[in-house]
């Protein structure tokens, strides 16, 4: 177990940094943050913040100096700052960085595991994007293979037509089926350093323009028939790479049974609401899990939950719905622009408490 007063070190400075940095102060912890020049709001929640290159060396070599365990909470961190860490200090190891930076790796990983993704295929050149339209068809999805987030890199292909305009991009990607589903949703869990593993309620997932806008409990009966069979994947999954901490699954819940959508290597957005709504959050449990600490329970505390994002210019007058009945929890990231698209803050409210 990591003592108190010991620090931990997360890469990336983003907002899902920013609520780990303040779970890990309330359990005692220092917490150090490193990433490049930008909106690091993690930084406000740190007792210092390195911002360097993710290749600086001697950034790099400070920074392990001063962390006694380290963690991610941007999955896009590059293979070679985390290689150049003393594998000692990793809080769960690179390989689950390593599967998840790659649509391909991920989709190859979690169909060896049994997981059923939609059909897809590996698109280097504009003959493989010709031989995969015939052989999955359309409507598809051509995703960049890396660096895709929120629904960026992503080009929806809704007949072979609309396929010839589409500028292809000059890096690997996936091509995938459309799937038609009835609802997303994202099996959570955290696994602890001994093996042991706990999930947290699936919520239904709601998105616009690839981007996560709302999640919702109960998540109605298709979700709830379907999350056994997502949670055994997820759990396989997480042995398999030894992992430890957070991890979420997302999946389309479909008349054939859950299809494995993608994979997150660290606390996701579709989990925000169990800062309230569980009777532990997903970023107590991730730097319980990390600092060898025992897990939390993960039980819903309130019948009903709905944590919607807040996006762009709405966070400029979001203390407004302060004022609104029911208790709202608001949830701000100080990001200093509020860009169109952009996360800034999410609110979650609650419904009856469970007895
Ligand atoms: P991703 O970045 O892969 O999670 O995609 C972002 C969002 O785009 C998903 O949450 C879905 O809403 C939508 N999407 C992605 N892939 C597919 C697919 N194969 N079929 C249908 N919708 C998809």
């Amino acid at each position: 177990m990591l003592a108190p007063g010991s620090t931990i070190g997360i890469l990336g400075g983003g907002q899902l940094g920013r609520m780990m940095a303040v779970a890990a102060l309330q359990l005692g912890y220092r917490v150090i943050g490193y990433a490049p020049e930008g909106d690091n709001v993690a930084a406000d929640a740190c007792s210092g913040f390195i911002t360097a290159e993710w290749d600086d060396s001697e950034a790099l070599a400070a920074f392990a100096a001063a962390c006694d365990v380290v963690t991610w909470e941007f999955e896009n961190v590059p293979l070679g700052t985390v290689q150049a860490l003393p594998s000692p200090l990793l809080g769960c190891p690179l390989r689950a960085l390593e599967v998840a930076q790659d649509r391909l790796n991920e989709k190859n990983f979690v169909s060896g595991l049994g997981g059923s993704p939609a059909p897809y295929a590996r698109i280097e050149t504009e003959a493989d994007f010709a031989e995969a339209l015939i052989r999955i068809g359309t409507p598809g999805i051509l995703k960049t293979a890396r660096d895709g987030y929120d629904g960026k890199g992503q080009w929806r292909v809704r007949s072979a037509m609309e396929a010839n305009g589409i500028r292809f991009p000059n890096v690997p990607c996936v091509y995938e089926g459309f799937v038609t589903y009835e609802t997303e949703f994202s099996v959570i869990l955290v696994r602890g350093r001994d093996g042991s593993v706990r999930f947290w309620d699936s919520t239904a997932n709601l998105h616009d323009g690839g981007m996560l806008t709302r999640s919702l409990l109960p998540a109605g009966a298709m979700v709830e028939a379907q999350v056994p069979q997502a949670r055994e994947l997820a759990a396989r999954v997480a042995a398999e790479l030894g992992y430890v901490g957070v991890l979420t699954l997302e999946f389309f819940a479909t008349r054939e049974g859950p299809v494995f959508n993608e994979m997150a290597p660290r606390v996701h957005n579709s989990g925000h609401w169990t800062i309230e709504g569980a009777a532990t959050s997903q970023f107590e449990n991730h730097i319980r899990a990390i600092c060898g600490l025992p897990l939390g329970g993960t039980a819903t505390r309130f019948e009903a939950i709905e944590m919607r994002n807040i996006v762009g210019e709405e966070a400029l007058t979001a203390h407004t719905i302060l004022a609104e009945p029911g208790e709202p929890h608001l949830h701000l990231y100080g990001k200093r622009e509020a860009r169109e698209g952009r996360k800034m803050g999410h609110v979650t409210r609650v419904g009856h408490a469970l007895k």
